[in-house]
């Protein structure tokens, strides 16, 4: 892409008011301001045209997820989001495409009060990488490090529904036309948890947010708070499509171990069930309980996952990992 075009394409389709930030788009670098008793929690996230979309995918969704995935970052600290910088490789300057994009990035960010403040733009193999900065008062933030044995194991929302949309798109598991296009939903349309996470600072102990599956992103908690964990099956929300589909393996995978849905899995005191039911309340989003931090025991997996007759389950795959 000509110099002359890179300009014009920040200038045109990425170039906005920042109401939020001291300075935007358009100098060397841009300016922000934390404010007193704040941290700056600071997160980036790449797509990969190929490993995590399509080179046909819709732009404006891809905006939209470029985005979202950043912002369910935010939401996993309970950190309120406040400003982004986005960086693109395009093969080509095709300003239709560039337009759409940006589209689904910038209405997304307006619903979150983000401002767009810089970023940068070339020429290359289409790569989409977005850094997110947010604000979260001083020694809040939810970490990974800080579950307990006896907390409660809590999840957001619904599981699975998005590795099914990507397991029935790649013909391993069966859905009806219409069934395909709700999850597929869930998949490239995700819904960052802001509000959630901000409503958890003080209730909950520990926080992540479930972009490689429940038993991957919940490890991660386990790992670093040197707990394990004890699952139902029978507790973990689904949706009735996947419900549906239950006695297909795929759709357990998708269940246990199926990245994309970003809902927020979190552990907090027993004494907060009545707090986190209000929140669920409040928000209108389904919070369940699936299941209890307990000691690490050399003779059990990190993660039990009981069904329903008491018996342990056999897990075959545990999460998705991109080096496997
Ligand atoms: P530099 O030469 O200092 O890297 P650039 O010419 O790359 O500056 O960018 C000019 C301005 O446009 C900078 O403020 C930069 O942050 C911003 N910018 C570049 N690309 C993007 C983009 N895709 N989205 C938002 N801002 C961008
Ligand atoms: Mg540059």
């Amino acid at each position: 892409m000509s110099t002359l075009s890179e300009f014009e394409l920040i200038k045109r389709y990425f170039t906005y008011p920042a109401p939020g930030a001291r300075l935007g788009v358009g100098d060397d670098a841009a300016l922000v301001r934390v404010a007193r008793g704040m941290e700056l929690a600071v997160s980036t996230d790449m797509l990969v045209c190929g490993r995590h979309f399509f080179p046909d995918a819709d732009p404006g969704l891809l905006g939209h997820k470029a985005l979202a995935v950043n912002l369910s970052d935010m939401a996993a600290m309970g950190a309120t989001p406040r400003w982004a910088t986005l960086s693109l490789a395009l093969p080509r300057a095709d300003a239709r495409w560039v337009r759409a994009f940006a589209g689904g990035f910038m209405r997304l960010a307006h619903r979150h009060g983000v401002d767009l403040i810089g970023g940068d733009t070339t020429r290359g193999p289409l790569n989409i990488c977005v850094q997110i900065m947010g604000e979260i008062p001083a020694g809040q933030a939810l970490r990974r490090d800080g579950a307990r044995v006896g907390d409660e194991i809590w999840v957001s929302g619904c599981l699975g529904d998005a590795a099914l949309a990507l397991a029935a798109s790649r013909k391993r598991v069966g859905l009806g036309r219409q069934e395909l296009a709700r999850v597929a939903r869930r998949l490239h349309k995700p819904v960052p948890r802001i509000a959630l996470g901000e409503a958890l600072r003080k209730i909950a102990h520990s926080a992540i947010d479930i972009s490689d599956g429940l038993l991957a992103d919940l490890g991660h908690i386990c790992e670093r708070s040197g707990v394990a964990a004890d699952i139902e099956f029978d507790m973990l929300p689904v949706s009735t499509i996947l419900k549906r589909h239950l006695q297909q393996s795929a759709a357990r995978a998708a269940l246990l171990a199926g990245g994309d849905d970003y809902e927020l899995c979190f552990t907090a005191a027993p004494a907060r069930r009545s707090a986190i039911l209000g929140i669920a309340r409040r928000l209108g989003l389904k919070l369940t309980c699936i299941g209890v931090a307990r000691c690490v025991a050399r003779n059990k997996p990190q993660i039990a996952v009981r069904a329903r007759d008491g018996r342990l389950m056999r897990i075959s795959r545990s999460g998705f990992d991109h080096f496997g």
